[in-house]
């Protein structure tokens, strides 16, 4: 098969992409970018294999009120000039929410968008954006094949109890499970790990994916058991905006005695919580860093705080730790964070490297750790590419671990 695979992660306020030739989809992508601040002040970055930065001269202007139903068809022109003589020959698109139907990739068709259309009740935030993305490109290409790719599928091999919340069995029957999410990210740690682990790939590993969303996955043979992240994208660890886990009465109290609607509680759990809401200053880690207020040096310790007991509580779930891999934005870049995540991980025997930390290096154990700790750098777009491959060439399901 020759040509090349176009891969779309649609946001709320941002569109990524990238385009792997179907060659070689295991090497980086021959376009890379994004196009951030869609509806407030849209910045377009892209750059090629080399790293060499790519302009948007040949577009139409980036307005504020540009949308992404208006993007994506001067953007498709855009990537046919980066191309060259290669033509895009299926479209590959992260999707957040699969529900229980999906445990891998599916060809987009008018019975599987009605299937995804009925999942947005549960990812309000994020479901429309991706599906909106998918609908553009059928517009704008009408037979191009289209593939799905959840971020719920890598987790759907828990067992029930890992799933379940206590809560009455008729409400579990209906869907109001533990999904976990960011699973696409996962699946690229799970294939790359036996390069970095050996043997001990398959043993008991604890992903901690730390970005502006965050959470972790504990993995035995390189399958899912357990994560962080629970029924949405609001469980589990602190975020950037996000407050991760919270006492469920914080929110009736904000209802009944504090008289708040169902729409400020979201606003204020997703946008307004987390390392923004904690420092009152940002929601990004390597600014919280450079500051040198006593309250963003607090969120950054309830960040690492938190970590830490969500990762001990994930390693019950597996029985213990043979490794520890940190990934994303935070993971890879912030040695701070590492160094204070295993700080409170000393009890269970995690030593780190200190000259390795900070370098990012792969391993950042010490020699006498008895936990390996790794920095991988994820790259869930070529999660999607090779999925994407897959299914137009007939084959379905998700590429195997390795
Ligand atoms: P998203 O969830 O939006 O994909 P990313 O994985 O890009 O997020 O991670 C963004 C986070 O990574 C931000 O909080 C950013 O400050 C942090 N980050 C990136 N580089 C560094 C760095 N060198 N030091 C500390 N934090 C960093």
């Amino acid at each position: 098969m020759t040509g090349a695979i176009l891969v779309l992660n649609a946001g709320s306020s941002s569109l990524k992409f990238a385009v792997y030739p179907v060659a070689d989809d295991k090497k980086p992508p021959l376009v890379r970018g994004k196009i951030a601040g869609i509806g407030s002040a849209p910045v377009f970055s892209a750059h090629d294999r080399t790293g060499q930065a790519l302009r948007w001269d040949k577009g139409p202007p980036l307005c504020p009120d540009t949308d992404h139903d208006a993007l994506i068809p001067p953007l498709l022109d855009w990537l046919k000039i980066q191309i060259g003589d290669l033509t895009i020959i299926a479209a590959g698109h992260r999707v957040v929410h699969g529900g229980r139907d999906f445990d891998g990739p599916a060809r987009v068709n008018d019975a599987l968008m009605a299937k995804l259309d009925r999942l947005v009740p549960l990812a309000p935030l994020h479901q429309p954006h991706n599906l909106a993305a998918i609908r553009c490109v059928s517009r704008a290409v009408p037979d191009l094949p289209q593939v799905a790719c959840f971020d719920t599928s890598f987790h759907r091999t828990q067992s029930p109890l890992a799933q379940m919340f206590a809560l009455p069995r008729e409400l579990t029957d209906e869907g109001i499970l533990r999904y976990g999410f960011h699973g696409l990210s996962y699946d690229y740690i799970a294939r790359t790990l036996p390069s970095h682990l050996g043997d001990r790939a398959n043993g008991r590993v604890i992903v901690a994916h730390l970005g502006n969303g965050a959470s972790m996955c504990a993995m035995k043979g390189r399958r899912s058991v357990a994560t962080s992240m629970g029924f949405t994208a609001l469980d589990g660890l602190m975020m950037g905006q996000r407050c991760g886990a919270l006492d469920p009465g914080v929110v009736l109290y904000l209802m009944q005695q504090k008289g708040m609607s169902a729409a400020e509680i979201s606003q204020l759990l997703y946008e307004r919580s987390g390392l923004l809401g904690v420092s009152g200053i940002s929601n990004d880690m390597a600014a919280l860093q450079s500051s040198a207020a006593p309250r963003a040096k607090e969120a950054i310790a309830l960040f690492c705080y938190r970590a830490a007991g969500e990762l001990a509580q994930l390693a019950a779930s597996i029985d213990g730790l043979d490794a520890i891999v940190f990934t994303a934005g935070i993971g890879e870049n912030s040695a701070l964070v590492r160094a204070r995540i295993c700080d409170h991980l000393l009890w269970m025997g995690v030593r780190l490297d200190t000259a390795a930390n900070v370098r990012n290096a792969p391993r950042i154990n010490a020699v006498w750790s008895e936990i390996d700790v790794l920095v991988i750098p994820t790259d869930e777009e070529a999660v999607i590419a090779q999925a994407t491959r897959m299914i137009k060439s007939g084959v379905s399901g998700r590429p195997s671990p390795g």
